[in-house]
């Protein structure tokens, strides 16, 4: 694997041309897996979100708003193409950024061209409706572009996220200004350059790497943004809103989640088990829709925690390039918020039913926490009503499904849930009850399911992303009414 990045990492994207950030200022990415310096990139300011949001309107005055809709599926398909034959360097470039492994972050690009595919696909077959009106009218809606859309992006995802965001957005004709997140943004920017190789008209997408409270508060603050999709934490998310409200334009937000895998006494066990425990580890539990708290029906909680803790004692930790189970955190500020709650654990006397053994010779300043399960806990605690995000996961157990439909629905959020029982009835009824976005029943896609809705209800966020449906997000609906006599 190379060992130097193929790029200068340093430049923002605007209006089609890579240059230094108007500030000409840096900032550190570091390599979470040892903890060393891996790459500047550019500090991006409100200089530079002004000019991306000028070439992005200049783009929607010019080549990229005359494009038809097939016209620009046919881009979206030509960046996909060149989005999976790069999805080796991809991988290694987001296992070097995130310390995600690299079969995962291979798995991240793939996803991203399979986004690219499906709303290049989607591109020309979004269209309005005609209704039936007064005598002597046709009336008629008609699905439009917003015009500039915003892209705010964490660190956990970002190839996925910008699939689902900035592909469908695109498909729709808008033109995109992307703020890629300032832990992590090394594939973000050569997301970039593919999309250049590809023919996309320039000022279509515009990056602007930098700080949240810089180039992103410039972003969510700008008047000439059109509509607003961030990816983030609660408390951002909130800033985000209150910015979108004082210009009054749409926002999706796409928040955290505490989502829990219910897990039935007549559940298929063999099927589940791997579902509850990948999706609790999968990328160091730095996953939005991260099943963190697994709810078991009493006459099978010990054989469940018996079974998963044998799995989690198996579980390989290591640097990213090493491609094991677990990577480390994105950074050691993540690493110290983790083992905080490890301690709270500890301090409350929870007890921990299995711990991964982290190898003896890690890099000392790697970001690593040996994932935990901790069980029981009670539904109240701390560590059960509290998004992580580190590879931690809590064991409740539940008497009956009146029972386990309150512990699920009982935090703040409501992102994603899975149940596992082979009763059809109660499939249908709890999936029903679930005050969740998404849910799946004996299955669970943490992160996954390009073509399904996603999206959270109460702090979980609101909007859909992901499937048909995030094009009507990325979308205007005008209706015109003729009267023609
Ligand atoms: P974060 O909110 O700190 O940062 C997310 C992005 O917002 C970054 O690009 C950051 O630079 C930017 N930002 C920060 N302050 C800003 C401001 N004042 N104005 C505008 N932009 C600003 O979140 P994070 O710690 O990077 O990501 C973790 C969180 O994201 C978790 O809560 C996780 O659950 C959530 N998440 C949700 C989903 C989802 O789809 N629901 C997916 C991934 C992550």
């Amino acid at each position: 694997m190379a060992a130097t990045i193929p790029f200068d990492t340093t430049q923002v994207l605007i209006g089609g041309r890579w240059s230094p950030g108007a500030s000409g200022e840096t900032l550190p990415l570091i390599d979470p897996s040892d903890g060393s310096l891996l790459a500047q990139i550019a500090r991006g300011t409100a200089a530079d979100i002004d000019a991306a949001v000028a070439a992005a309107q200049a783009a929607l005055d010019g080549d990229w708003g005359r494009l038809t809709a097939a016209e620009r599926g046919r881009l979206l398909l030509k960046l996909s193409a060149r989005v999976a034959d790069a999805a080796d360097e991809l991988a290694e470039l987001e296992a070097r950024d995130v310390g995600k492994p690299v079969k995962q972050g291979r798995a991240d690009a793939l996803a991203l061209a399979r986004y690219l595919e499906f709303y290049g696909g989607a591109a020309d077959k979004v269209h309005g409706q005609t209704i039936p009106f007064a005598d002597g009218y046709t009336a008629l809606t008609l699905r439009e572009p917003h015009g500039v859309t915003g892209h705010i992006v964490p660190w956990n995802y970002p190839m996925q996220i910008i699939g689902r965001s900035v592909g469908a957005a695109l498909a729709m004709g808008n033109a995109c200004v992307l703020k890629p997140a300032e832990e992590a943004c090394l594939t973000a920017l050569a997301f970039g350059r593919l999309a250049l190789e590809a023919g996309l008209p320039a000022g279509a997408l515009n990056i602007v790497p930098g700080l949240g409270e810089e180039a992103g508060a410039a972003l969510t603050a700008h008047p000439g943004v059109a509509h607003l999709s961030f990816t983030g934490s609660v408390a951002v998310g909130r800033l985000v809103q209150a910015a979108a409200a004082r210009n009054t334009i749409p926002v999706t937000l796409e928040l955290g989640g505490k989502s829990p895998q219910l897990v039935f006494a007549d559940a298929d066990l063999d099927a589940a088990l791997p579902f509850l425990v990948n999706a609790g580890i999968q990328n160091a539990g730095q996953t939005c829709s991260a099943a963190s708290r697994i709810l078991v029906e009493r006459p099978v909680f010990d054989e469940v925690v018996a079974r998963m803790a044998e799995r989690y004692r198996a579980l390989r930790v290591g640097p990213a390039l090493d491609d094991l189970d677990v990577g480390p955190l994105i950074s050691a500020r993540q690493r110290d918020i983790v083992q905080g709650y490890l301690a709270a654990a500890h301090d409350s006397g929870l007890r921990i039913a299995a711990q991964a053994t982290l190898p003896p010779g890690l890099p000392e300043r790697g970001c690593y926490v040996p994932p935990t399960l901790l069980a029981p806990v009670t539904p109240e605690h701390r560590l059960a009503q509290e998004e992580i995000f580190g590879p931690v996961q809590v064991v409740i157990p539940f008497d009956g499904e009146d029972h386990a439909v309150a512990i699920a629905n009982g935090t703040n959020f409501g992102l994603v849930a899975g149940v596992w029982t082979r009763d059809g009835g109660r499939q249908f009824r709890v999936a029903k009850r679930l005050k969740c976005g998404q849910v799946f029943v004996n299955n669970y896609g943490a992160g996954g399911g390009i073509e399904l809705p996603f999206g959270g209800v109460k702090q979980s966020g609101h909007g859909r992303e992901k499937g048909f449906e995030a094009l009507y997000g990325f979308s205007a609906l005008k209706t015109v009414a003729i009267r023609h006599g």
